[in-house]
């Protein structure tokens, strides 16, 4: 199994990395703010749970969050191993998954963080919200969500670093060259 973190800001280019990975992998591609976003446009009990949680740009509470992935892993029982994107996002989720994965006898193998600065995020979300047509792209709640990344999501670096899990990649460049940086990091785990 080989278990993957993609780690970094609203618009690190998390999303267009695990396309890629997944193919030369063949893992599974888990992110929650997709699934998330799925059961938003499905009108689901949980969809209508956490859609204004969403469009405001904040974090949707850990036990829903968790309990969504856990299942999300146990309908992949055949993978090979997966990425996760945007999860985990808080250090309560970072060790539910820890002790979800443990339970499987399984791990995080190692987590790839997206080094992209601030000013450029802005920029490409701008870019973005032109074709997603995403409320949460707004500059308001986009400035909401970098919040929510640098006040809770950036603690959970220090948690893998101590495990010695960290590859820092730069996330500035171009597409193919970012991910064959990532490919090294991941290829060395
Ligand atoms: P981005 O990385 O561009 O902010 P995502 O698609 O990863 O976008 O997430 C969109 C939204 O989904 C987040 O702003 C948050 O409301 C919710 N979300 C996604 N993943 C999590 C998570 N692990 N914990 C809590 N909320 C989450």
């Amino acid at each position: 199994m080989l278990n993957i973190v993609l780690f970094g800001p609203p618009g690190a280019g998390k999303g267009t990395q695990s396309a890629k990975l997944i193919e030369k992998y063949q893992l599974v591609h888990i992110s929650t703010g997709d699934l998330f976003r799925m059961h938003i446009s499905n009108d689901t009990s949980l969809g209508q749970q956490v859609k204004q949680i969403l469009a405001n740009g904040l974090l949707v509470p850990d036990s829903i969050t968790i309990d969504m992935l856990e299942e999300e892993v146990q309908k992949n029982p055949e993978a090979k191993g997966f990425i996760f994107d945007g999860f985990p996002r808080t250090v309560a989720q970072a060790e539910a998954l820890d002790a979800f994965l443990e339970g499987k006898g399984q791990k995080i193998n190692g987590v790839v963080q997206l080094d992209v600065d601030q000013e450029e995020i802005k920029t490409r979300i701008a870019e973005r919200q032109k074709v997603s047509g995403r409320a949460d792209d707004d500059a308001e709640k986009l400035l909401k969500r970098i919040d929510e990344y640098f006040s809770k999501t950036i603690h959970v670096l220090p948690y893998y670093a101590e495990q010695g899990k960290v590859v820092q990649v730069n996330g500035i460049g171009e597409i193919e060259t970012i991910f064959t940086n990532i490919c090294s990091a991941i290829d060395a785990f």
